[in-house]
């Protein structure tokens, strides 16, 4: 396990990757998160939609975001903590894609030590990935 430090505009969140119950490396908070705070940008590498499609189809974990139609950005490269946010079909984070940004806000209140987690809609898996993330109205695929 290795620990992420994040400085944010009004409170100090540290957020640290670790073992998931869902899947892989999953991505928790060391404190508590107010509803609507912003927890970070999605960082990585910017490619075109056709790179990121190409990309896709030969990683088992994919960590690319679509902000339009096209670009992308591959947190595989040059990635920050928020790539290890997994997908839940109940989350406790939002995305909100603007001007060019992929943006992580909390959509109620996470409590120290919860895992991070963000719908991912229309993934890259094309809705064949068994989901495991264990909500109760869980869509059973990614
Ligand atoms: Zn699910």
């Amino acid at each position: 396990m290795f620990v992420l430090a994040l400085m944010f505009y009004t409170q100090r969140l540290m957020l640290i990757s670790g073992k998931s119950r869902i899947q892989g490396t999953g991505l928790y908070t060391d404190s508590a998160i107010s509803v609507r705070v912003k927890i970070g940008d999605y960082v990585g590498e910017r490619i075109s939609i056709r790179e990121a499609r190409r990309r896709a189809k030969r990683r088992r974990t994919i960590a690319i975001i679509e902000l339009d139609d096209n670009y992308a950005i591959d947190g595989a490269v040059r990635g920050g903590p928020l790539r290890f946010v997994n997908h839940s079909c109940d989350p406790n984070v939002f995305v909100r894609i603007a001007y060019g940004r992929a943006e992580f806000y909390a959509r109620r209140v996470i409590l120290a030590g919860d895992e991070l987690t963000c719908d991912y809609g229309d993934s890259q898996h094309e809705g064949k990935l068994p989901c495991r993330c264990g909500a109760e109205k869980c869509r059973k695929f990614i």
